[in-house]
């Protein structure tokens, strides 16, 4: 962080969402969407705990997660928790 930059305790309160997000689509904020190594994941359920949006689901039947991109918006908590680096961000084009 440069010297100019303000931290959390200086800048203005933002407005929050009332709602959850299962009453919006938040999928098309993201600009980059997250991908999962299967070979890395431990199925640990770390991401689905704390995904903001409950777009991390967890399939108990196939053993495995799932991203729900209509409701994933992009902001990579998940790749940054993640235990093992499971996850990247990638561009939607790539
Ligand atoms: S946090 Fe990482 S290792 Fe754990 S379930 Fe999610 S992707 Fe898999
Ligand atoms: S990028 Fe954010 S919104 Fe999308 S699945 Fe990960 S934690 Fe959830």
């Amino acid at each position: 962080m440069s010297s100019k930059e303000k931290t959390w305790k200086e800048i203005s309160m933002a407005g929050v969402c009332s709602r959850s997000s299962t009453g919006f689509m938040t999928g098309d904020w993201k600009t980059y969407m997250p991908t999962r190594d299967l070979e890395k994941c431990t199925v640990c359920l770390t991401c689905v705990m704390l995904c903001p949006e409950g777009a991390i689901r967890f399939r108990p039947e196939m053993k495995k997660i799932e991203f729900d991109y209509s409701f994933c918006k992009g902001c990579g908590i998940c790749a940054n928790e993640c235990p093992t680096k499971a996850i990247t961000m990638k561009l939607e084009q790539e």
